[in-house]
């Protein structure tokens, strides 16, 4: 097999390189406020090995660089109550709050570990709304790599406390996520390292893909009707598709599935250019701090696949976001943070125009323990405590 870089724009090939991020090319039309230009993506080209693990026979660095930790995979769950509820006999949830940091960003962070291993370059530096930061920290630290991290001060802080626990050097930034991004250019360029930001790094939306190939894998090699994402700045969106189209190269599925985007209300770049046909700026407020984004990196390819494998991109709102959490805690055993409750929020606000025989994933993206203070916002606490059995009263 061979791998190498495409830009989704001008269509131009590049070998793989660290130095390369997006297309020399088209960056120089990069305006300001918009999402990137020229990202890159992982062309695969040859024959398929016909046997060993389709998901490191797909990715672009050889299995020995990659990181001392269980693989990043993901479990489909067959939620029996909510099945039922919904009227949806063949609805599954992905869960990526298993995995070793605890949310999706472990498939991108262990393939930029493993990159960066195969390239010589020992430091990783990356912006993060709280996950990619805490799991870059996490996989770095299993394959004794520097990390640097630049997180908004207003991240969730059991999100701040994990990168630290992996001992992580840590730049908390008087702003948001998208400042945060625009730092941590600035410092690997000064500085050196190998940059992780999404979409920037050509092997983050690459590492992605493999959801869908274990979604794929997990139903018995094929392909589900119908997925539904959870977005901020696209990288997971593209992701999916990017995995499905592999698959559709090889031949292993016929047709892509629908894929529906999910946006928080109160961040809905990707939405409104949807709508619009283009990215306008406004600042983002939502409780799903892992969506909150103003400017969606990967916007412009994730409208490209949005388009060509006739997508769609819907919004709930924030009040819809702590009730679909609450909702899934109860109906299924699967405590999700916000953002992945998005996706499942997106579901009941659309499962009445989907057909009962579709096979439909939904993902759920980090783990509800990473945000306790917006979960306690959808229960109430007991009031009082009490001092022995006569306290409670029938
Ligand atoms: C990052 C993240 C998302 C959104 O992914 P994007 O690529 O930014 O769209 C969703 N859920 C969780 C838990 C995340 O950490």
């Amino acid at each position: 097999m061979k791998f190498r870089y495409q830009c989704s724009e001008c269509g131009a090939f590049f070998d793989l390189d660290p130095a390369l991020n997006t297309c020399p090319d088209c960056r120089k039309n990069q305006k300001e406020n918009e999402p990137l230009r020229g990202v890159l993506e992982v062309r695969l080209e040859g024959d398929l090995p016909s046997s060993g693990n389709l998901s490191y026979n797909m990715l672009p660095v050889p299995r020995e660089f990659f990181p001392s930790l269980p693989d990043v995979t993901g479990k489909l769950w067959q939620p029996a109550r909510l099945r039922k509820e919904m009227e949806l006999p063949r609805l599954f949830i992905m869960n990526d709050g298993s995995n070793p940091t605890g949310s999706f960003k472990d498939r991108a962070s262990v393939l930029v570990s493993a990159y960066a291993k195969q390239c010589g370059i020992d430091s990783i530096v990356l912006a993060s709304t709280g996950n990619a930061g805490s799991s870059m920290s996490g996989i770095g630290a299993a394959a004794d790599q520097k990390i640097v991290l630049f997180l908004p001060e207003t991240a969730p802080p059991a999100k701040l406390i994990q990168a630290l626990q992996y001992n992580a050097t840590l730049y908390k930034v008087a702003g948001n996520y998208d400042m945060a991004y625009e730092l941590s250019l600035e410092y690997s360029e000064q500085y050196g390292g190998m940059n992780r930001n999404t979409a920037w790094n050509p092997m983050t939306m690459e590492g992605k893909k493999t959801i869908s190939l274990d979604i794929f894998s997990q139903l018995g090699e094929k392909a589900p009707d119908r997925v539904i994402v959870p977005t901020g700045d696209a990288c997971i969106l593209g992701g999916v598709y990017k995995g499905f189209k592999d698959l559709l190269q090889y031949g292993l599925i016929k047709k892509m599935p629908k894929i529906t985007a999910v946006q928080a209300e109160g961040s809905s770049a990707l939405y409104r250019a949807w709508q619009k046909g283009s990215f306008d700026l406004q600042s983002s407020r939502t409780v799903a701090d892992s969506i909150s984004v103003d400017i969606p990196r990967n916007g412009y390819t994730a409208l490209r696949y949005l388009k060509k494998f006739n997508g769609d991109v819907i919004t709930v709102t924030d009040e819809q976001i702590i009730e679909a959490q609450a909702h899934l805690s109860c109906g299924s055993g699967l405590f999700t943070e916000p953002a992945g409750a998005a996706a499942w929020a997106g579901l009941r606000k659309m499962h009445h125009t989907i057909d009962k025989d579709e096979t439909v994933v939904v993902l759920a993206t980090g783990s509800g323990l990473k945000d306790t203070a917006t979960a306690l916002k959808g229960v109430k606490m007991p009031g009082r405590s009490i001092h022995n059995i006569q306290d409670i009263r029938g």
